[in-house]
């Protein structure tokens, strides 16, 4: 299926800048109180790059999404979503099957992990990524399964400590506050399948 790009890129980025307050308060409670504001900015300068990037085949868009977000997200959510969508770029063909697609995001994550040095378990954004990779390979993935494995998962995130980032600093206090990286994948997941599903 070719990639609905612009329905994408303009839903993702309308609900991520409709989340920044959001996430940038689940950010206040374990980290520095500006995931939102990050997340809202890379987002910002996508759709203001759109046209460049819709002129592209999909790969390249892709990509370019990918070192936007690296450029001008920043913190440490930067190159990770960054790297995420750039590794996406290359590893999807124009029209992908569901299969490529499960192979595309385990290699994006899999560049993730090594990126931050990281793992699910460390109460970050592959706690819902990671096991969305899994999901997705297993083969009996649809979109209510997928929206709720997200949902679980960045719900998953509350109870752990966080041995990864920033939240990392705070040890056992890390305990009790959802990971706003969790979240943000989360959102991110919700969309797509939104939008894939036709469904706005
Ligand atoms: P910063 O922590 O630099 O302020 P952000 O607030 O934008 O950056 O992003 C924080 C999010 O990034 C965390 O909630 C977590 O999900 C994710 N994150 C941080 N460090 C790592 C890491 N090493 N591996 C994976 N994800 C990480
Ligand atoms: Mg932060």
């Amino acid at each position: 299926m070719a990639l609905p790009l612009e329905a994408l890129l303009d839903t993702l980025s309308a609900r991520i800048i409709a989340a920044a307050e959001e996430l940038t308060a689940l950010d206040s409670a374990i980290g520095d109180a500006d995931h939102g504001l990050n997340m809202k900015r890379g987002f910002e300068a996508v759709l203001a790059e759109k046209p460049a990037i819709l002129a592209k085949p999909p790969g390249e868009a892709l990509k370019t999404v990918g070192m936007t977000l690296v450029m001008k997200v920043g913190g440490a959510s930067g190159p990770l979503y960054g790297t995420l969508f750039m590794t996406l770029g290359k590893e999807l063909p124009d029209d992908p099957a569901p299969a490529d697609a499960a192979r595309a995001l385990a290699a994006a994550v899999a560049v993730v992990k090594a990126r931050g040095k990281s793992d699910v378990g460390c109460k970050t954004m592959l706690d819902v990524l990671g096991p969305l990779a899994d999901h997705l390979a297993s083969g009996a993935a649809s979109f209510a399964s997928v929206r709720a494995l997200a949902a679980e998962r960045a719900q998953a995130t509350v109870p752990m400590k966080a041995t990864r980032g920033r939240a990392s600093f705070l040890g056992e206090r890390s305990i009790g506050h959802m990971d706003p990286g969790a979240r943000s994948s989360q959102l991110m997941i919700e969309t797509v399948c939104d939008v894939l599903e036709g469904r706005l």
